[in-house]
């Protein structure tokens, strides 16, 4: 076991946290803005993050004193694999009205996010969250992560219907039974959307996991989730038109730790094959191994990626037998990821009905720059009472819907100025940037606020260079905790401190391949400049069929710096 090393200080605030409620229930009374450190650690299990105004905080290091400083909370709602009511939805955005910042954020992994919500306002938030069946308990925290799962609504596919259940399973398997947050939120009264409230955790125990652990589930040719970014991806395999089973990838994790130099993104590997039926078992028992022996002396070397490649595949895998108890796992099947599908637009979904993905830039529904995608998606929600899902890319499906609801659909997002699918460019399509600041407090640089003024500066490069119709992914974090996923994608751009950013490239939009560094410390407004000389080399040397990632990895980083120093003053 890991206990040898002396535990962190989070690990001792689990233990003595009384299952998690620590003295979240006095200090939800007190008379104060904000909860105190050790609180702040357990509210994230709670689906809760502390946060303040950072654009408030002037002058020195931070400029106001840490007990002025404005703050707020983010309250972030799991939703297994994306699958939510048009009430569900309509409910969280008028909490954003009501408590929060006025906008509403669809995050990377399916989730759903409340920003500035006031200390006094948490429990009415939460409180009303649950009333509409769907729980912000586990959504941050050191235990399994919301469970990522493709959302296409295809009604006669067996195979997503299948993952679905999957996916609905294992996030209810490994929610947290503790009572505590039945407790401080809901007056000790039981929410129906969770398990048996009992004080006992058979899973987890009394100090939970090391860290996050994150499980996404897709099949090969749809990686719509970036199935190698979580812990535990589960491909799906399937013969005879039947899902038999799953290739269990293991140790996926993007973030790193600036300054920590043995903390690094990772892709998830393979690691074993199981059968449809095992699924539930085998997830159980890779948990209870990163229960037991992940590193709990040290956070940043804490999630499964370090213990897998500290330990071995083999010593991992025995491990797991020996917790299963029964027989050896399957080696994984020859089964690679081989396409990948955001499900924009409007689709059949083979029961007579159909589906429309909606664009969500960066997944902020809010009003603005004449774009009303919160009035207008709420008009949609309340005529249409679409079933609602949401994806890995920050974007919602509107799903069964009669094929006579198209015009009305269409129109009402005409009405608002709400582009669709067909009219944003294809790089706005396929970008995305975590939230980073002012709200976040690990952020080094701007993300979300920036990120979209850099692509209407792309577009133009592009079109002016002839390559609007290329397809690659571009994302952007305001730091390398990579929430985002920059590091899998064609161009990661990193937050390193203000107003600097490092730039990956030689990623893939199948998501299977890391990117590298290109450059460090590229100020913001060169970002676009620094990348169309690139884009140039692409056009002129690019072998047929090559997408813009394949082709900065096949020439690596130093002919494709040699490139860009000879062309930088050169018009491409
Ligand atoms: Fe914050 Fe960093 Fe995550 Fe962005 S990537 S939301 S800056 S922690």
């Amino acid at each position: 076991m890991a206990g040898e090393a002396k535990r962190t200080k989070v690990e001792i605030q689990k233990e003595e946290s009384g299952f998690l409620r620590g003295g979240i229930k006095d200090e939800l009374a007190a008379d104060s803005a904000k909860f105190t450190k050790a609180d702040v650690g357990l509210l994230k299990f709670h689906g809760i993050y502390q946060q303040d105004d950072r654009d408030s905080r002037k002058g020195g290091r931070s400029g106001v004193a840490k007990s002025e400083r404005t703050h707020s909370f983010m309250v972030r709602t799991r939703v297994p694999g994306g699958v939510l009511t048009a009430d569900q939805l309509l409910t969280e955005l008028d909490l954003g009205d009501r408590y929060g910042n006025g906008t509403l954020r669809i995050t990377t992994r399916q989730g759903l996010q409340l920003h500035g919500v006031l200390k006094g306002d948490l429990t009415a938030t939460i409180r009303e969250i649950n009333e509409t069946l769907i729980t912000t308990l586990s959504a941050c925290g050191d235990v399994a992560r919301n469970t990522m799962c493709c959302p296409a609504p295809h009604h006669h596919d067996p195979l997503r219907q299948r993952m679905q259940a999957t996916a609905q399973q294992i996030a209810a398997h490994l929610s947290p039974r503790t009572s505590a947050y039945h407790e401080i939120w809901l007056d000790g009264e039981k929410a129906v959307s969770s398990p048996a409230s009992e004080d006992e955790e058979p899973i987890y125990g009394k100090t939970y996991l090391p860290r996050k652990f994150k499980t996404g589930i897709t099949l090969p040719e749809d990686n719509c989730i970036d199935v190698h970014t979580h812990d535990l991806g589960l491909l799906g395999i399937v013969e005879d038109g039947e899902l038999v089973g799953y290739n269990v990838l293991l140790g996926g994790g993007m973030g790193r730790t600036p300054q920590v130099e043995n903390t690094y993104p990772r892709l998830a590997t393979p690691f074993a094959y199981v059968a449809y039926d095992d699924v539930l078992a085998v997830t159980e028992a890779i948990v209870k191994v990163q229960r037991d022996y992940g590193n709990r002396s040290n956070r940043k070397r804490a999630r499964l990626k370090y213990l897998l490649d500290e330990r071995g595949n083999a010593w991992f895998k025995a491990k797991v037998e020996e917790y299963l108890g029964n027989g050896t796992l399957a080696a994984p099947k020859p089964v690679e990821v081989t396409g990948y599908d955001d499900h924009l637009g409007w689709h059949s979904q083979g029961d007579g009905k159909f589906y429309f993905g909606l664009p969500v830039e960066n997944g902020r529904i809010q009003d603005t720059n004449g774009v009303r995608l919160k009035t207008g998606l709420r008009q949609v929600l309340n005529q249409l009472q679409p079933a609602v899902r949401l994806t890995a890319q920050q974007s919602v499906l509107l799903c069964d819907l009669e094929e006579s609801a198209r015009d009305q659909l269409l129109g009402i997002l005409r009405q608002h100025g709400i582009p669709t699918v067909e009219e944003i460019s294809l790089v706005r399509r396929h970008s995305m940037a975590c939230p980073a600041l002012p709200t976040c407090g690990l952020a080094l640089a701007e993300s979300e606020r920036v990120m979209p003024a850099m692509i209407d500066a792309l577009e133009g490069e592009l079109v002016r260079l002839g390559l609007e119709t290329e397809e690659f992914t571009m994302r952007m974090t305001g730091c390398p905790n990579a929430c985002a996923r920059p590091y899998n994608c064609d161009i990661g751009i990193v937050g390193k401190v203000p107003g600097e950013y490092t730039v990956f490239l030689g990623g893939a939009i199948l998501g299977n391949r890391l990117n590298f560094i290109y450059k460090d410390r590229v100020l913001q407004e060169d970002v676009v400049a620094e990348l169309v000389p690139l884009f140039a080399f692409f056009k002129s040397e690019r072998q047929p069929g090559e997408t813009f990632g394949d082709f900065c990895d096949r020439q690596g980083v130093e002919a494709l710096v040699r490139y860009a120093e000879a062309h930088a003053s050169v018009p491409a």
